[in-house]
């Protein structure tokens, strides 16, 4: 398949970046890298997603490896996970061989898989501050993400998502669900929530979204980067940090930030050079100067959490106001104009700064979770789906069926508006067209 051929192929099945934001995958492998980059390094405590895709579709991995390896005109290839899956080394590093890709193995820090993070492991080189990893000559992507771009080399478009379903649930493990699927069926497969009044997180426990009960989860589906979903308790830690209200967070920055700055020395970013230091931040928005020179270097922060839910001893909440500063921007012209070089003498430390997961973990409040099997469960076999037009970055799709229509699973029923960045969405399960809105389709199954 030549490089058209096979760019065309991922738009037609829809594929997006899995692990983070849904950025289109036709739109970043029509660049030219030297490096290619599988990301299985699945950082986020409780999330076994890509593990058992990595064990289950090898050598899919591998294909799609070699071809999209061929397409960026990449010489390395290399497939980076954690040192710690020993089992699963010799039948992956064997899948691979064949499709001339390595290993990459890492220790179980967060957040390793933090796609500029793991640039700088494999490459030794840091993406410029707010820039992406092609400035360096990278692509980096998931490995789920890569199980579909297989199946759409071979005309099978994106309609299915593995996720994990952990924590107090009843029966914890893998699933397989249409996309569009209610979250509360991925819950139902997996035993229902254990405690009387849940929470959950959807995603990981240090990035993902927290939904406060079942009538919320209820309004929740299943999309192309749902990756978890986690039952908590009420009023886990988690649930409290989550929901403080911005105001209770800057009086707590003003009365207990004590300006050690231990978020900025554990930064992650700061720690590949970037010229951020979240504790300035922290100042500023304590006295409600946030929207300033000094506050707009919040646009470097990846809200990756380690400052808020690791480092700082004070229980601030960095992560919360870098992302309250964000949106404030987004309603200004203020930009970040600060600097944009590498600094080499901060990443020194790096080594001796990564965050050890089980630690984290145990931070979290996540340790007794840690040690739970998650076995497979299944493909589920939803009777409604509700697929969302937007499931990815760009545009949302523009919907090319009407109501009362007849689907077949793997129909193209949304389509990428005219030059804009998008995704297209396709049926995930056959039936009928019950109703089109301007951010979803619905289909009753047959
Ligand atoms: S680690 Fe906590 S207390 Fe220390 S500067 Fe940062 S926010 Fe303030
Ligand atoms: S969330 Fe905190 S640790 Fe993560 S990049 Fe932002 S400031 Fe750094």
């Amino acid at each position: 398949m030549n490089k058209e051929a096979f760019i065309e192929a991922i738009r037609n099945a829809g594929i997006v970046g899995q692990g983070g934001a849904g950025f289109p995958s036709h739109v970043k492998y029509a660049a030219s890298a030297d490096t290619l980059i599988a990301n299985g390094c699945e950082c986020e405590p409780l999330l076994h997603t890509d593990y058992h895709i990595m064990q289950h579709c090898a050598v899919g991995i591998g294909r799609a490896m070699q071809a999209l390896g061929d397409a960026v005109g990449a010489s390395r290839r290399v497939l980076g996970l954690k040192e710690k899956h020993t089992a699963l080394l010799p039948p992956l590093r064997e899948a691979l061989k064949t499709f001339g890709v390595d290993l990459f193995l890492l220790d179980d820090f967060y957040p390793a898989g933090d796609e500029q993070i793991l640039v700088r492991e494999v490459t030794g080189r840091s993406v410029p501050p707010l820039g992406i990893p092609l400035q360096v000559g990278a692509v980096v992507t998931n490995v789920g993400t890569l199980a579909d771009v297989d199946a759409a080399m071979q005309g099978i478009p994106f309609t299915d998502k593995f996720l994990t379903v952990t924590g107090e649930a009843g029966r914890p493990g893998i699933i397989r669900a249409p996309l569009g699927t209610p979250l509360t069926d991925c819950l139902a497969a997996s035993g229902g929530a254990l405690p009387a009044n849940p929470v959950f997180v959807l995603g990981g426990p240090m990035m993902g979204q927290v939904v406060e009960d079942l009538d919320a989860l209820s309004r929740e589906r299943v999309t192309k980067t749902t990756g978890g979903l986690i039952v908590l308790p009420s009023g886990h830690p988690l649930h409290i940090n989550a929901t403080l209200k911005v105001e209770v967070i800057r009086r707590r920055a003003a009365s207990a930030c004590i300006q050690c700055r231990y978020c900025s020395d554990l930064c992650p970013r700061r720690l590949i050079g970037h010229p951020f230091e979240t504790h300035l931040v922290m100042r500023a928005f304590a006295v409600g100067n946030e929207l300033s020179e000094l506050g707009s270097q919040v646009a470097i922060c990846c809200e990756c959490g380690a400052c808020e839910q690791y480092a700082c001893p004070m229980g601030m909440s960095p992560r919360r106001i870098n992302q309250v500063v964000k949106a404030a921007m987004r309603g200004t012209s203020l930009q970040y104009s600060g600097p944009k070089d590498i600094r080499e003498d901060v990443t020194a430390m790096r080594e001796y700064r990564k965050i050890p997961v089980p630690r984290l973990a145990a931070r979290l409040g996540l340790a007794p979770y840690m040690s739970l099997e998650t076995p497979w469960l299944g493909e589920l076999a939803p009777s409604r789906v509700d697929i969302l037009l937007r499931q990815h970055i760009g545009a949302p799709a523009l919907p090319v069926v009407s109501a009362g229509a007849t689907v077949r699973k793997g129909d193209c029923i949304g389509e990428v508006p005219e030059g804009a960045l998008g995704a297209r969405v396709h049926a995930s399960i056959s039936g009928k067209v019950t109703a089109v809105s301007d951010d979803r389709i619905s289909i009753e199954g047959n």
